[in-house]
């Protein structure tokens, strides 16, 4: 009998020899392409449980990012990961395993997920200015007080930091609490979530906190963040 239903679309992946069909799904899953978390869209293939995320299903074998813009990055594959060949994500810092993309020349290294991070974000401590997400020396997040040494979310004119994981910490802008400009701004602030450990015993590359910080931002629902497009914005 005939359906109106759409059938759900289905992918050949060069990671996999079976077909893999698109799938809503409830629970999270680490992602046997790049090995991180992943939720509720997968490509799967249910007879081997094998899971990839949408991005890593679907994403191009060369990629020109604004995380490197200087050359295109290509889509690597490595087996297996042993203490010789361990590598970290450029942009997170976490080891990258399975599916990434490198750099040859420049030894760039970076998690599929990792390129699709936002470029600008306009956060709520800071709402006069873009944050550009970007590489620079050592700096003072303006959420946790801690040291920033890589990339991060900045405001170039005002040099005005925040972690990339920082970017979820609830932020508490009441007017009673901006008075002090250097001193109460992070009694407001609070991490959110914590540690699930249904998944720990698989050691995915990529901790949960930084796969709940690359979830929210990709979809776009932060609460710090101020919404509308980017170029409106800056306007
Ligand atoms: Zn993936
Ligand atoms: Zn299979
Ligand atoms: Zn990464
Ligand atoms: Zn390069
Ligand atoms: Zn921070
Ligand atoms: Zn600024």
């Amino acid at each position: 009998m005939a359906s109106k239903t759409p059938k759900p679309r289905a992918v050949q992946h060069f990671t996999h020899n079976h077909p893999l069909t698109e799938l809503n799904i409830a629970c999270d899953f680490i992602c046997d392409g790049c090995k991180t978390y992943g939720s509720d869209k997968t490509y799967r293939c249910e007879p081997c449980n094998y899971d990839l995320h949408e991005y890593c299903a679907t994403c191009p074998f060369t990629l020109q990012n604004f995380t490197h813009p200087q050359h295109e990055i290509s889509l690597f594959r490595q087996k297996q990961s042993t203490r010789q060949n361990e590598r970290v994500c450029d942009i997170c810092n976490e080891s990258v395993e399975g599916l990434f993309y490198r750099c040859k020349l420049c030894e760039f290294d970076v998690h599929p997920l990792c390129t699709q991070l936002p470029q600008h974000v306009r956060h709520v401590l800071h709402p006069a200015h873009h944050l550009e997400f970007r590489l620079g020396g050592e700096s003072t997040c303006m959420v946790c007080q801690g040291s920033c040494q890589s990339w991060r979310y900045r405001c170039e004119l005002c040099k005005f930091d925040i972690h990339i994981e920082c970017i979820l910490a609830v932020c508490n802008t009441s007017p009673s609490n901006q008075t002090d400009e250097s001193g109460t701004k992070s009694r407001g602030l609070k991490a959110q979530g914590g540690q699930s450990s249904s998944l720990a015993s698989r050691r995915p590359s990529i901790g949960r906190r930084m796969f709940r910080v690359l979830k929210a931002l990709t979809v776009g629902v932060v609460c710090n963040l101020i919404a509308g497009p980017i170029s409106e914005a800056l306007k």
